[in-house]
Protein backbone atom coordinates (compact mmCIF):
# COMPACT_ATOMS: atom_id res chain seq x y z
CA UNK A 1 0.00 0.00 0.00
CA UNK A 2 1.10 3.18 -1.14
CA UNK A 3 0.64 6.05 1.37
CA UNK A 4 -1.35 9.12 0.35
CA UNK A 5 -1.65 11.45 -0.65
CA UNK A 6 -0.77 10.44 -4.58
CA UNK A 7 -1.26 10.85 -7.78
CA UNK A 8 -2.31 7.65 -9.41
CA UNK A 9 -1.75 7.72 -13.44
CA UNK A 10 -3.66 5.18 -14.85
CA UNK A 11 -1.69 4.31 -18.27
CA UNK A 12 -4.94 2.08 -19.11
CA UNK A 13 -6.51 5.28 -19.22
CA UNK A 14 -4.43 7.15 -20.63
CA UNK A 15 -4.13 4.77 -23.77
CA UNK A 16 -7.24 5.77 -24.39
CA UNK A 17 -6.90 9.43 -25.59
CA UNK A 18 -3.74 8.48 -27.14
CA UNK A 19 -5.48 6.00 -29.57
CA UNK A 20 -7.82 8.84 -30.03
CA UNK A 21 -4.76 11.19 -30.80
CA UNK A 22 -3.20 8.50 -33.06
CA UNK A 23 -6.28 8.14 -35.11
CA UNK A 24 -7.14 11.84 -35.84
CA UNK A 25 -3.05 11.91 -36.69
CA UNK A 26 -3.59 9.40 -39.14
CA UNK A 27 -6.77 10.43 -40.43
CA UNK A 28 -5.81 14.08 -40.79
CA UNK A 29 -1.83 14.24 -41.32
CA UNK A 30 -2.01 16.83 -38.28
CA UNK A 31 1.05 16.25 -35.81
CA UNK A 32 0.22 16.21 -32.19
CA UNK A 33 2.79 17.63 -29.10
CA UNK A 34 2.15 17.12 -25.74
CA UNK A 35 1.80 20.67 -24.11
CA UNK A 36 3.80 20.38 -20.89
CA UNK A 37 2.42 23.19 -19.17
CA UNK A 38 -0.42 20.93 -18.46
CA UNK A 39 1.12 17.35 -17.86
CA UNK A 40 4.24 16.74 -17.86
CA UNK A 41 5.06 13.60 -15.66
CA UNK A 42 7.50 12.16 -17.37
CA UNK A 43 7.67 8.85 -16.12
CA UNK A 44 4.91 8.28 -18.33
CA UNK A 45 6.13 9.95 -21.50
CA UNK A 46 7.69 6.16 -22.67
CA UNK A 47 4.19 5.32 -23.41
CA UNK A 48 3.05 9.14 -25.03
CA UNK A 49 5.83 8.92 -26.97
CA UNK A 50 4.47 5.95 -29.22
CA UNK A 51 1.96 8.26 -29.98
CA UNK A 52 2.72 11.52 -30.39
CA UNK A 53 4.50 13.51 -32.28
CA UNK A 54 6.73 16.01 -29.12
CA UNK A 55 6.05 18.16 -27.03
CA UNK A 56 5.29 21.84 -26.97
CA UNK A 57 6.44 24.46 -23.94
CA UNK A 58 5.96 27.66 -22.11
CA UNK A 59 9.28 28.35 -21.21
CA UNK A 60 12.94 27.32 -21.28
CA UNK A 61 13.03 24.52 -18.44
CA UNK A 62 9.77 22.77 -20.14
CA UNK A 63 11.62 23.15 -23.81
CA UNK A 64 14.55 21.31 -22.04
CA UNK A 65 12.08 18.50 -19.94
CA UNK A 66 10.70 17.61 -23.61
CA UNK A 67 13.92 17.40 -25.47
CA UNK A 68 15.39 15.31 -22.43
CA UNK A 69 12.80 13.45 -21.50
CA UNK A 70 10.22 12.90 -24.63
CA UNK A 71 12.51 13.66 -27.76
CA UNK A 72 11.39 13.59 -31.34
CA UNK A 73 9.79 17.01 -32.01
CA UNK A 74 10.47 19.75 -29.77
CA UNK A 75 8.82 23.16 -30.04
CA UNK A 76 9.02 26.25 -28.03
CA UNK A 77 7.34 28.96 -27.16
CA UNK A 78 6.99 31.69 -24.72
CA UNK A 79 5.44 34.70 -23.64
CA UNK A 80 8.63 36.14 -23.64
CA UNK A 81 12.25 35.40 -23.71
CA UNK A 82 15.41 37.15 -22.51
CA UNK A 83 18.36 37.26 -23.16
CA UNK A 84 20.54 34.93 -20.96
CA UNK A 85 18.36 32.18 -22.11
CA UNK A 86 17.67 31.95 -25.85
CA UNK A 87 20.54 30.46 -26.55
CA UNK A 88 19.79 27.41 -24.47
CA UNK A 89 16.24 27.35 -25.95
CA UNK A 90 17.63 27.09 -29.19
CA UNK A 91 19.47 24.05 -28.44
CA UNK A 92 16.80 22.16 -27.42
CA UNK A 93 13.81 22.96 -30.23
CA UNK A 94 13.70 22.36 -33.23
CA UNK A 95 11.42 25.38 -33.91
CA UNK A 96 10.66 28.49 -31.82
CA UNK A 97 7.44 30.37 -32.04
CA UNK A 98 7.61 33.88 -30.61
CA UNK A 99 4.77 35.71 -29.31
CA UNK A 100 5.21 39.02 -30.62
CA UNK A 101 7.18 40.49 -33.75
CA UNK A 102 9.20 42.55 -31.07
CA UNK A 103 10.90 39.18 -29.71
CA UNK A 104 11.07 37.67 -33.37
CA UNK A 105 13.03 40.83 -34.32
CA UNK A 106 15.07 40.61 -31.38
CA UNK A 107 16.22 36.93 -31.71
CA UNK A 108 14.93 35.57 -35.56
CA UNK A 109 18.83 35.87 -36.15
CA UNK A 110 19.85 33.88 -33.57
CA UNK A 111 17.58 31.13 -34.46
CA UNK A 112 17.74 31.55 -37.57
CA UNK A 113 19.48 28.14 -37.50
CA UNK A 114 15.86 26.60 -36.66
CA UNK A 115 12.20 26.97 -37.86
CA UNK A 116 10.61 30.02 -36.42
CA UNK A 117 7.28 31.09 -35.47
CA UNK A 118 5.21 33.99 -34.78
CA UNK A 119 1.83 33.86 -32.97
CA UNK A 120 -1.17 34.81 -34.13
CA UNK A 121 -4.07 36.47 -31.63
CA UNK A 122 -7.30 35.93 -33.74
CA UNK A 123 -8.98 38.43 -31.10
CA UNK A 124 -11.54 35.22 -31.13
CA UNK A 125 -11.70 32.65 -28.84
CA UNK A 126 -14.36 29.54 -27.67
CA UNK A 127 -13.47 30.68 -24.25
CA UNK A 128 -16.29 32.39 -21.41
CA UNK A 129 -13.82 32.74 -18.83
CA UNK A 130 -11.95 35.75 -18.93
CA UNK A 131 -9.21 34.79 -16.97
CA UNK A 132 -8.14 31.53 -20.02
CA UNK A 133 -9.29 33.96 -22.93
CA UNK A 134 -6.34 34.76 -25.25
CA UNK A 135 -8.57 36.92 -26.94
CA UNK A 136 -9.79 39.27 -23.67
CA UNK A 137 -9.61 42.69 -24.29
CA UNK A 138 -5.55 44.46 -24.21
CA UNK A 139 -4.41 40.57 -24.43
CA UNK A 140 -1.07 40.49 -24.73
CA UNK A 141 -0.53 36.55 -26.68
CA UNK A 142 0.24 37.21 -30.00
CA UNK A 143 0.24 39.75 -33.44
CA UNK A 144 -3.08 40.17 -34.78
CA UNK A 145 -2.46 43.32 -36.99
CA UNK A 146 -1.93 41.60 -40.35
CA UNK A 147 0.07 44.99 -41.77
CA UNK A 148 2.79 44.30 -38.98
CA UNK A 149 2.87 40.57 -40.16
CA UNK A 150 3.28 41.44 -43.58
CA UNK A 151 6.11 43.00 -42.59
CA UNK A 152 8.01 40.34 -40.81
CA UNK A 153 6.80 37.10 -43.36
CA UNK A 154 10.15 36.58 -44.87
CA UNK A 155 11.48 35.35 -41.03
CA UNK A 156 9.01 32.82 -40.58
CA UNK A 157 8.12 29.67 -41.52
CA UNK A 158 4.73 29.65 -39.48
CA UNK A 159 2.06 30.00 -37.31
CA UNK A 160 1.03 28.86 -34.01
CA UNK A 161 -2.58 30.22 -32.93
CA UNK A 162 -3.97 29.24 -30.05
CA UNK A 163 -7.73 30.29 -29.37
CA UNK A 164 -9.71 27.45 -28.10
CA UNK A 165 -9.93 27.12 -24.24
CA UNK A 166 -11.76 23.60 -23.05
CA UNK A 167 -14.41 23.65 -26.43
CA UNK A 168 -15.74 19.95 -26.74
CA UNK A 169 -18.37 21.42 -29.65
CA UNK A 170 -16.91 21.10 -32.65
CA UNK A 171 -19.10 23.41 -34.62
CA UNK A 172 -17.41 26.16 -33.04
CA UNK A 173 -14.31 25.56 -33.36
CA UNK A 174 -15.02 24.59 -37.36
CA UNK A 175 -16.41 28.10 -36.96
CA UNK A 176 -13.22 30.17 -35.39
CA UNK A 177 -10.98 28.43 -37.54
CA UNK A 178 -13.35 29.52 -41.02
CA UNK A 179 -13.09 32.93 -39.56
CA UNK A 180 -8.91 32.76 -38.67
CA UNK A 181 -9.11 31.55 -42.04
CA UNK A 182 -11.12 34.24 -43.15
CA UNK A 183 -8.52 37.01 -42.00
CA UNK A 184 -5.52 35.56 -42.12
CA UNK A 185 -5.83 32.79 -44.95
CA UNK A 186 -3.35 35.01 -47.40
CA UNK A 187 -0.41 34.18 -45.02
CA UNK A 188 -1.36 30.61 -44.15
CA UNK A 189 -0.54 30.07 -47.55
CA UNK A 190 2.90 31.13 -47.40
CA UNK A 191 3.84 29.48 -44.45
CA UNK A 192 4.81 25.71 -44.04
CA UNK A 193 3.32 25.06 -40.86
CA UNK A 194 0.62 26.17 -38.61
CA UNK A 195 -0.13 24.98 -35.40
CA UNK A 196 -3.90 25.15 -33.71
CA UNK A 197 -2.67 25.18 -30.47
CA UNK A 198 -4.73 23.31 -27.75
CA UNK A 199 -7.78 23.60 -25.55
CA UNK A 200 -9.78 21.18 -28.37
CA UNK A 201 -11.57 18.31 -26.30
CA UNK A 202 -11.51 16.41 -29.29
CA UNK A 203 -10.46 12.98 -26.89
CA UNK A 204 -13.86 13.47 -25.06
CA UNK A 205 -16.50 10.95 -24.95
CA UNK A 206 -18.87 11.54 -28.12
CA UNK A 207 -16.29 14.30 -29.83
CA UNK A 208 -16.96 13.91 -33.76
CA UNK A 209 -13.65 12.64 -34.42
CA UNK A 210 -14.01 12.03 -37.86
CA UNK A 211 -15.13 15.28 -39.25
CA UNK A 212 -12.07 16.81 -37.26
CA UNK A 213 -9.65 15.15 -38.82
CA UNK A 214 -11.15 16.05 -42.04
CA UNK A 215 -11.69 19.52 -41.00
CA UNK A 216 -7.61 19.45 -40.49
CA UNK A 217 -6.93 17.57 -43.60
CA UNK A 218 -8.91 19.93 -46.28
CA UNK A 219 -7.04 22.80 -43.75
CA UNK A 220 -3.63 21.75 -44.21
CA UNK A 221 -4.05 20.78 -48.29
CA UNK A 222 -6.31 24.26 -48.73
CA UNK A 223 -2.69 26.06 -47.62
CA UNK A 224 -0.14 23.67 -48.11
CA UNK A 225 0.52 23.48 -44.21
CA UNK A 226 1.27 20.60 -41.74
CA UNK A 227 -0.98 21.30 -38.90
CA UNK A 228 0.21 20.56 -35.29
CA UNK A 229 -2.07 20.15 -32.35
CA UNK A 230 -0.82 21.12 -29.32
CA UNK A 231 -3.37 18.66 -26.59
CA UNK A 232 -2.76 19.62 -22.86
CA UNK A 233 -5.50 18.39 -21.28
CA UNK A 234 -7.20 16.63 -24.31
CA UNK A 235 -4.07 14.38 -24.10
CA UNK A 236 -4.74 13.35 -20.47
CA UNK A 237 -8.30 13.59 -19.57
CA UNK A 238 -9.84 11.30 -17.09
CA UNK A 239 -6.07 9.29 -16.61
CA UNK A 240 -5.65 10.29 -13.16
CA UNK A 241 -6.92 10.60 -9.68
CA UNK A 242 -5.70 12.32 -6.33
CA UNK A 243 -5.94 9.22 -3.75
CA UNK A 244 -6.65 10.90 -0.26
CA UNK A 245 -7.50 9.63 3.11
CA UNK A 246 -10.31 10.80 5.81
CA UNK A 247 -8.48 12.36 8.55
CA UNK A 248 -11.23 13.87 10.68
CA UNK A 249 -14.87 13.96 10.83
CA UNK A 250 -16.89 17.47 12.20
CA UNK A 251 -19.85 18.26 11.99
CA UNK A 252 -20.98 22.51 11.63
CA UNK A 253 -24.37 23.00 10.10
CA UNK A 254 -23.17 20.10 7.78
CA UNK A 255 -21.26 16.96 7.73
CA UNK A 256 -17.52 17.71 7.33
CA UNK A 257 -14.87 15.61 6.36
CA UNK A 258 -10.62 16.51 6.28
CA UNK A 259 -8.53 14.60 3.89
CA UNK A 260 -5.01 14.81 3.86
CA UNK A 261 -4.47 16.75 0.73
CA UNK A 262 -5.68 20.52 -0.10
CA UNK A 263 -7.23 21.55 -3.18
CA UNK A 264 -5.21 24.96 -2.79
CA UNK A 265 -1.99 23.00 -2.80
CA UNK A 266 -2.78 20.07 -5.24
CA UNK A 267 -5.85 20.40 -7.41
CA UNK A 268 -5.42 24.30 -7.64
CA UNK A 269 -6.73 24.82 -10.94
CA UNK A 270 -10.05 23.56 -9.49
CA UNK A 271 -9.97 26.71 -7.19
CA UNK A 272 -9.25 29.11 -9.49
CA UNK A 273 -11.66 27.83 -12.09
CA UNK A 274 -14.36 27.65 -9.41
CA UNK A 275 -15.09 24.18 -10.06
CA UNK A 276 -14.88 21.52 -7.84
CA UNK A 277 -13.33 18.53 -7.51
CA UNK A 278 -14.84 15.27 -9.11
CA UNK A 279 -15.59 12.11 -7.16
CA UNK A 280 -17.43 8.62 -8.32
CA UNK A 281 -19.90 8.20 -8.18
CA UNK A 282 -21.20 10.70 -6.46
CA UNK A 283 -24.01 8.79 -5.24
CA UNK A 284 -26.20 7.43 -2.18
CA UNK A 285 -28.03 8.51 1.19
CA UNK A 286 -25.11 10.47 3.06
CA UNK A 287 -23.71 13.87 1.98
CA UNK A 288 -20.19 15.32 3.13
CA UNK A 289 -18.45 18.63 2.10
CA UNK A 290 -14.83 17.57 1.17
CA UNK A 291 -12.46 19.91 2.62
CA UNK A 292 -8.20 19.91 2.63
CA UNK A 293 -6.17 20.39 5.23
CA UNK A 294 -4.51 23.70 4.95
CA UNK A 295 -5.86 26.27 6.76
CA UNK A 296 -7.22 28.35 3.82
CA UNK A 297 -10.81 28.40 4.87
CA UNK A 298 -12.10 28.03 1.41
CA UNK A 299 -9.88 24.75 1.13
CA UNK A 300 -13.18 22.75 -0.24
CA UNK A 301 -12.62 20.26 -2.47
CA UNK A 302 -16.96 20.04 -2.99
CA UNK A 303 -19.96 18.37 -1.16
CA UNK A 304 -20.78 14.50 -2.26
CA UNK A 305 -22.66 11.77 -1.64
CA UNK A 306 -21.30 8.17 -0.40
CA UNK A 307 -23.32 5.17 0.23
CA UNK A 308 -22.30 4.60 3.75
CA UNK A 309 -21.48 7.09 6.49
CA UNK A 310 -17.33 8.11 6.13
CA UNK A 311 -15.18 6.84 8.93
CA UNK A 312 -11.96 8.15 9.69
CA UNK A 313 -9.08 6.39 7.29
CA UNK A 314 -11.67 6.02 4.40
CA UNK A 315 -10.22 6.65 1.01
CA UNK A 316 -11.49 9.46 -0.96
CA UNK A 317 -10.63 9.16 -4.88
CA UNK A 318 -10.98 12.23 -7.23
CA UNK A 319 -11.26 11.91 -10.34
CA UNK A 320 -10.01 13.06 -13.61
CA UNK A 321 -6.52 14.59 -11.13
CA UNK A 322 -3.95 14.61 -14.27
CA UNK A 323 -4.28 18.17 -16.16
CA UNK A 324 -3.07 21.37 -14.50
CA UNK A 325 -2.88 19.41 -10.96
CA UNK A 326 0.70 17.76 -10.98
CA UNK A 327 2.52 21.14 -13.07
CA UNK A 328 0.72 23.50 -10.15
CA UNK A 329 1.34 21.63 -7.01
CA UNK A 330 2.77 23.38 -4.28
CA UNK A 331 4.26 23.80 -0.70
CA UNK A 332 1.45 25.90 0.73
CA UNK A 333 1.76 25.53 4.29
CA UNK A 334 4.13 22.84 3.97
CA UNK A 335 1.53 20.17 3.14
CA UNK A 336 3.19 17.09 2.22
CA UNK A 337 3.29 16.76 -1.48
CA UNK A 338 1.36 13.77 -3.06
CA UNK A 339 3.89 11.11 -3.92
CA UNK A 340 3.34 10.18 -8.15
CA UNK A 341 2.45 6.60 -8.47
CA UNK A 342 1.28 4.79 -11.81
CA UNK A 343 -0.95 1.92 -12.64
CA UNK A 344 0.51 0.11 -15.34
CA UNK A 345 -1.00 -1.59 -17.53
CA UNK A 346 -1.35 -5.19 -15.94
CA UNK A 347 -2.88 -3.34 -13.19
CA UNK A 348 0.52 -3.16 -11.33
CA UNK A 349 1.34 0.03 -9.11
CA UNK A 350 4.03 1.89 -9.01
CA UNK A 351 5.69 4.59 -6.37
CA UNK A 352 7.53 6.75 -8.99
CA UNK A 353 8.11 9.46 -7.30
CA UNK A 354 7.93 10.87 -3.12
CA UNK A 355 8.62 13.74 -1.91
CA UNK A 356 9.75 14.61 1.47
CA UNK A 357 11.05 17.27 3.99
CA UNK A 358 14.13 18.06 2.16
CA UNK A 359 12.45 18.57 -0.98
CA UNK A 360 10.33 21.51 0.94
CA UNK A 361 13.47 22.98 2.27
CA UNK A 362 15.55 23.15 -0.86
CA UNK A 363 12.36 24.64 -2.47
CA UNK A 364 13.24 28.12 0.13
CA UNK A 365 15.90 29.41 1.58
C1 LIG B 1 -2.25 26.06 -22.67
C2 LIG B 1 -1.78 25.87 -24.05
C3 LIG B 1 -1.93 24.62 -24.68
C4 LIG B 1 -2.62 23.44 -24.03
O1 LIG B 1 -3.94 23.76 -23.73
P1 LIG B 1 -4.98 22.65 -23.23
O2 LIG B 1 -6.21 23.45 -22.94
O3 LIG B 1 -4.43 22.02 -21.99
O4 LIG B 1 -5.15 21.69 -24.33
C5 LIG B 1 -1.44 24.49 -25.97
N1 LIG B 1 -0.84 25.53 -26.61
C6 LIG B 1 -0.68 26.74 -26.02
C7 LIG B 1 -0.01 27.83 -26.75
C8 LIG B 1 -1.15 26.95 -24.73
O5 LIG B 1 -1.00 28.16 -24.16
Amino acid sequence: MIDTPYYLIDKARLLRNMEAIAYVRERSGAKALLALKCFAAWSVFDLMREYMDGTTSSSLYETRLGHDQFGKETHAYSVAYCDNEIEEVIAYADKVIFNSISQLSRYAKKASGIGCGLRINPLISSSGFDLADPARPFSRLGEWDVNRIEAVMDQISGFMVHNNCANGDFDLFDRTLGEIEARFGAFLKRVRWVSLGGGIFFTGDGYPVEAFADRLKVFSEKYGVQVYLEPGEASVTKSATLETTVLDILHNGKNLVVVDSSIEAHMLDLLVYHERAQLAPDTGDHSYMVCGKSCLAGDIFGEYRFPHPLKIGDRISFQDAAHYTIVKKNWFNGLKMPAIAIRELDGSIRKVREFTYADYKQSLS
